[in-house]
């Protein structure tokens, strides 16, 4: 299997950067998209810079391809605007708006050879045959498959065929690429390898790529910035770490972190702290500085990874270790919380370091891993 990006920095784009990765390079506002009485996208809003790699991030259903294929201009939204640099290709058909796209599904010509397929939009567009030549070369250069120019898609693995489907995308260097699920078909291997090869391109030849996939994990390792979708609204955009750290909803915190969710009621603040008294065991949590008045029912969340085991008298509650469940790196650990529904943290520890199932543990978490939201805000 040819790698490439990582391994091949060879191919340089003079200056670094395309003319056009400065500013803003796609905005959408309130774009809204129903059919009969499903709301599928509810007035998204983003702005998007060149030279930006933004994924939309979402369950089955979340809208993340009705935003896309609006964007694209194969689906037509019901009120919104779309711009691409400064101009509105809102009523502009697929083929005027300049943008690139690679599906879930190859679409490769079968007839043709690579190098064909690769050539494809250059000669739609009428460019002289050398020029074709050159960028084609180029192109298939950079992701790696010089030596599959005259082989027909049949001919290719998986993953090879999905490069070709990239380079089909990139040769006309579109100003933004749009890529819907591209390595959905393939096995989780080489799935981990091009998302660093794809990334590894976008960063080298400075393209603005909007990516949908419904895997959290695919979304961190690959963008600047994603947009959280749920039932069709936009519900954080941000980047990785934010979205990590400070989760704006309980969903988010749920969705990409797979927190712990425990309810209480904030007794008081400090100058630098929240102090939560937990309904279940009565304890009382240290969280970083919330703005929430006193009194205010909320639920706190932490991470799994970020809920420690300590002594007895050290944490905010006390448990049993349930279960201890070894994954290679690390340990799986489900505590039972002493106290009113007992309810069960789920911890992730270094491996070596874990507790083991009978302990009785302490549970504690730095302050500045704990989010809080108030309770109306759950669900
Ligand atoms: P995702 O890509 O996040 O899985 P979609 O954008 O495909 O979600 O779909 C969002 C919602 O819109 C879903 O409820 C889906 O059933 C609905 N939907 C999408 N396309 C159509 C369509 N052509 N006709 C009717 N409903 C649709
Ligand atoms: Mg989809």
């Amino acid at each position: 299997m040819a790698d490439f990006g990582v391994a091949t920095p060879s191919v340089k784009v003079a200056g670094g950067k395309p003319a056009t990765a400065t500013g803003k390079s796609l905005s959408v506002v309130a774009l809204r998209k129903t059919y009969g009485d499903v709301v599928a996208v509810d007035e998204a809003s983003m702005e998007i810079a060149a030279g930006e790699f933004v994924t939309f991030l979402g369950s089955s259903g979340s809208g993340k391809t009705t935003t896309l294929m609006m964007i694209a201009g194969f689906c037509e939204p019901d009120s919104g605007t779309i711009t691409v640099g400064d101009r509105d290709v809102t009523r502009l058909a697929p083929q005027k708006r300049g943008l690139g796209f690679v599906f879930q599904q190859y679409l490769l010509f079968p007839h043709m050879t690579v190098q064909e397929n690769v050539a494809f939009p250059l000669t739609l567009r009428g460019v002289g045959k050398d020029e074709i030549r050159r960028r084609v070369g180029e192109t298939l250069e950079i992701a790696g498959l010089s030596r599959f120019g005259g082989r027909k898609p049949r001919e290719l693995s998986g993953g090879q065929q999905q490069r070709v489907a990239l380079c089909r995308a990139l040769v006309y260097r579109p100003p933004v690429i749009l890529m819907d699920e591209p390595l959905g078909a393939l096995d989780k291997k080489l799935r981990d390898q091009l998302q660093v090869e794809i990334k590894t391109i976008q960063q080298e030849l400075g393209l603005t790529v909007i990516y949908v996939t419904h895997d959290q994990e695919e979304a961190l390792v690959m963008s600047d910035r994603i947009a959280v979708m749920r039932n069709g609204l936009i519900e954080q955009f941000d980047t990785p770490r934010e979205l990590f750290e400070r989760p704006k909803t309980p969903f988010v915190a749920d969705f990409l972190g797979a927190a712990n969710f425990l309810p209480g009621r904030i007794e008081q603040h400090t100058d630098e702290h929240t102090l939560v008294r937990l309904d279940a065991s009565g304890g009382l949590l240290k969280a970083r500085r919330h703005q929430l008045p006193s009194g205010t029912s909320v639920k706190v969340a932490v991470q799994p990874g970020r809920l420690r085991a300590c002594a007895i008298d050290d944490g905010f509650c006390t448990g049993t270790v349930e279960t201890a469940t070894y994954v290679g790196t690390l340990v799986r650990a489900g505590v039972r919380i002493d106290g009113k529904e007992a309810p069960l943290l789920r911890l992730e520890v270094p491996a070596g370091r874990g507790p083991v199932a009978g302990e009785r543990v302490g549970i504690t978490a730095d302050p500045e891993d704990v989010n809080l939201f108030a309770d109306e805000q759950a669900g």
